[in-house]
This record gives structure tokens, C-alpha cells and sequence, in this order.
């Protein structure tokens, strides 16, 4: 299953990975990565928003303006003029690099204003940023567990999380998507010994479910004083009173005991974020190593980061323009015959039998102007695929259209192709 890939995300899952290795999977990876035919992963942009732009390739001089589906720019607000404006200001003002980590004051005032509104607006006392998302998890998670701790982890959960909980030492066990009698089934025979219990889950995983049954999973927890964790990557800033997410949309805020953002998607900058009881953070903040010993948030991202989320607090039609382009695709594609799943969120995700014949969609869609990436083993069954569309507040439904359109004409194309070969080859 690496054939058509990304190289480096096959070869982050293979766990006897070695440099040294001369085994056929590392010759395999290694041509892949000089392989012009990927995309979207060889793509740059060259001008452009994130949604449509004109996108250059790494490995050639091709050009292509093109609609892009392929970023978590939920509600564009990378490219809001305000966004803009404080991002700007505060790199005038502050410089480009804080040049130390939080602990050791590489902190703004507005590193702080941002902490404490976060803390706010999903409902917790406190609350911790790193510079990434990505060490947000593996901070939180190998800061706050040890040696004789469990943790316990949706088996779709991030890689940050399970790298996070490898490093931590603790006991890792998966229980089943979604599946808060697994979970049960697992506390019920592992409570004892362990002295603290880690429940890691996601309001919204990204391959284009809707919201996960977060309430149920954090509750089953709690029956074992289990402590819980929320990855809210793909739910905070469009679900919840003002954007706070999947623990608020389901009135579980309380019961969450830590609830984690990044500042990379909805908030479109850069950086991750914890909240919890000052407790905890305080606990965090003095133990986490990627809290501690990792510089912080640049001025200008952090600017854009907390502007965003001023913004987003208060912007209802923000939103609901997301929403509708939402609605709006999985209703059009759905019309037309796509298979969607059980999915309603911004992750539009039309399903395919054959995961050669979608990789080869891809290539024709991109060709026509229409970024798009392929989900495939072992997020989806082995051999099948889903074609990946995220949708975010600054595509309109005019973008929509097109793409419609163009996937239409894509397969038509990559069928008659199929067919031809497989006559050639009779
Ligand atoms: N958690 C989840 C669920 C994610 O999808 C991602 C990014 N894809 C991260 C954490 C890491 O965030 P970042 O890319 O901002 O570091």
C-alpha cells in the first residue's frame, strides 16, 4: 500500500524504521520521493489565500491556478485583513522571534491575553500554549503522565498524541473508534494499577465523520476517574457558543479536564494550546519539556492568533458562511451520486471502490485546476479511498460548482483510461 502515498507519511509508520535499512520498503520510499506525479504533497503555493491561488511544483516548472481543498484554514481568517493588520503591528512592535521558550519569558503580553481568552471561551480556568499543535499533545501528554500511568487513546487519535504517550513511558492501550463500551470494557480490567488514567480523544477526526460521541466517551471515563484529554483541532472555532467547540456543543466542558486547540486551522496561524484547571496548567507548565525547553510562539503569529480569535468569538456569520459551503457540497455531490458516509462536517469526503482509480482522479483534478488530496489503508479499508475536501468560510459555492463539475469530468476521463488498459492488456 505505499505505492502512491506520501513517502514520509508511510515511512513515519513504519516503528523498526532504521536510516541504515536497505530493505525493499526503504528503496520503495526513497524513489517515491523523487516521483513528479504526487500531488498534493509536491505542491507550493505561489500566490494566492490558501483557497484558490496559483501553485507551483517542488520538482518542476509547472504551474496550475487552482482551487484548493487541502488546507484547515476552517474560517480563512489567515488571510482577514484585521488578522493582517495586528500580525503586522505586532512585528514592528515586537521583532520576528521571541529567541527563548515561555518558561524562560519568551512571552508577549499578548501570549498572555491569548492564554487567558482561550481559557475563557471554552470554559476553563486556565491554559497553556506551545509553539505547534503537534507539541501541544506531545507536551501535554508526556508532561502530565509517567511510568505508572496509563493512557488510553482512540485508535484514530493524532500522531502527536500517540507520540506524546510513547515518550511519556506510560502503558498506551487503544480502545475502539468511537466506542465508548470498549473503553469501558478496558478501565474495567486495567483500573488498578495504574495511578492515573489518561483518556485521549478528538471532537471531530479528520477523515470526514462528524462530531464524535465525546459526552458518552468523557462520561465512561469519569465512571474510573479517568482523567480526559480533548484534541479539538477540527471542532474548535465552528462548533459550540462562539466557536468553543465539541465540549461545549455537547456540555461536557467540566468533565473534559483538558481541552487542546491548535492555532494552525480555524485561527490560521501557528501554534497549539491546552486548557485546564490552574491546577493543572501550573503542573504543566513545570513539567512539560516541550513547554520548557522549545522556543515560543512568534510575535507576529501569536498577533494573528489572538486577533483571530477575537474575531471568531464574536462572528457568528463567519460560521455559518463555513457551514453553508458545508451543507451546500455534501448536498450537491450527494445529488449527484457521491457517497459521503455518515459524515456532516467541513470535511467532505466521497468514497472510492478502487484507490488507484481515485489517485488517478486526483492527478486528472489537478490538471483542471482543483487541489485535492486521497485518504487510503489504513484510515480506509485497504485498496478502497476517499477523495479529501475541506471546506472552509472563504470557499463559495461557486467553488463548489466548479470542483463538482471537474470530479465529474476527472472520473470520466480516468474510466475510459482504465478501460483502455485493461483491453491492452487482453
Ligand atoms: N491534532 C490533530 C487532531 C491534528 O489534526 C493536528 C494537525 N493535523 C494536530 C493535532 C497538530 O497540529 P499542528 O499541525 O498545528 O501542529
Amino acid at each position: 500500500h505505499i505505492q502512491s502515498s506520501h513517502p514520509t507519511f508511510q515511512a513515519a509508520k513504519v516503528t523498526a524504521w532504521s536510516v541504515n535499512d536497505k530493505s525493499k520498503l526503504v528503496q520503495e520510499v526513497l524513489q517515491m520521493v523523487n516521483d513528479t506525479r504526487r500531488n498534493p504533497y509536491s505542491k507550493v503555493l505561489l500566490t494566492g489565500s490558501a483557497t484558490t491561488g496559483l501553485v507551483g511544483d517542488a520538482y518542476n516548472d509547472e504551474t496550475q491556478e487552482a482551487i484548493i481543498w487541502t488546507t484547515n484554514l476552517y474560517l480563512g481568517l489567515n488571510r482577514d485583513p484585521e488578522v493582517i493588520k495586528e500580525a503586522s503591528i505586532s512585528l514592528e512592535k515586537f521583532g520576528t522571534g521571541m529567541g527563548t521558550s515561555a518558561a524562560a519569558s519568551g512571552m508577549t503580553s499578548q501570549h498572555l491575553e491569548f492564554e487567558e481568552e482561550f481559557a475563557d471561551l471554552v470554559g476553563k480556568p486556565s491554559a497553556c500554549l506551545f509553539p505547534t499543535g503537534y507539541t501541544a499533545n506531545v507536551g501535554a501528554v508526556a508532561g502530565l503522565l509517567g511510568r505508572n500511568d496509563m493512557v488510553l487513546i482512540d485508535q484514530l487519535c493524532h500522531a502527536s498524541i500517540v507520540d506524546g504517550a510513547r515518550l511519556c513511558g506510560a502503558k498506551v492501550r487503544t480502545f475502539k473508534h468511537n466506542d465508548a463500551e470498549d473503553l469501558e470494557s478496558i478501565l474495567q480490567a486495567e483500573v488498578s494499577p495504574y495511578r492515573s488514567i489518561l483518556v485521549v480523544l478528538e471532537g471531530v477526526y479528520s477523515m470526514g465523520e462528524g462530531a464524535a460521541p465525546v459526552a458518552k466517551i468523557i462520561k465512561t471515563a469519569k465512571k474510573y476517574n479517568a482523567l480526559t484529554l480533548v484534541d479539538e483541532a477540527h471542532s474548535f472555532g465552528f462548533y459550540g457558543k462562539g466557536g468553543a467547540g465539541i465540549c461545549a456543543a455537547q456540555g461536557v466542558t467540566e468533565e473534559a479536564d483538558f481541552i487542546m486547540t491548535t492555532l494552525s486551522k480555524a485561527l490560521g496561524s501557528l501554534g497549539g494550546v491546552v486548557a485546564a484547571s490552574k491546577e493543572h496548567i501550573d503542573l504543566l507548565k513545570s513539567s512539560s519539556r516541550a513547554y520548557i525547553f522549545q522556543a515560543s510562539i512568534s510575535p507576529a503569529d501569536m498577533a494573528a492568533a489572538l486577533t483571530a480569535l477575537r474575531r471568531l468569538r464574536k462572528d457568528d456569520a463567519l460560521r455559518q458562511r463555513l457551514w453553508d459551503t458545508t451543507y451546500y457540497m455534501r448536498q450537491k455531490f450527494e445529488d449527484a451520486g457521491y457517497d459521503l458516509g455518515t459524515g456532516d462536517g467541513p470535511i467532505v469526503t466521497p468514497h472510492f471502490e478502487n484507490k488507484d482509480k481515485l489517485y488517478a482522479i486526483v492527478q486528472e483534478l489537478y490538471k483542471l485546476g482543483i487541489q485535492t488530496s486521497a485518504v487510503t489503508y489504513p484510515i480506509v479499508e485497504s485498496g478502497r479511498g476517499r477523495l479529501r475536501l475541506i471546506c472552509s468560510a472563504a470557499h463559495t459555492r461557486e467553488d463548489v460548482d466548479k470542483t463538482l463539475a471537474a470530479l465529474i469530468k476527472a472520473e470520466r476521463e480516468v474510466d475510459i483510461l482504465l478501460e483502455k488498459q485493461q483491453k491492452d492488456k487482453k
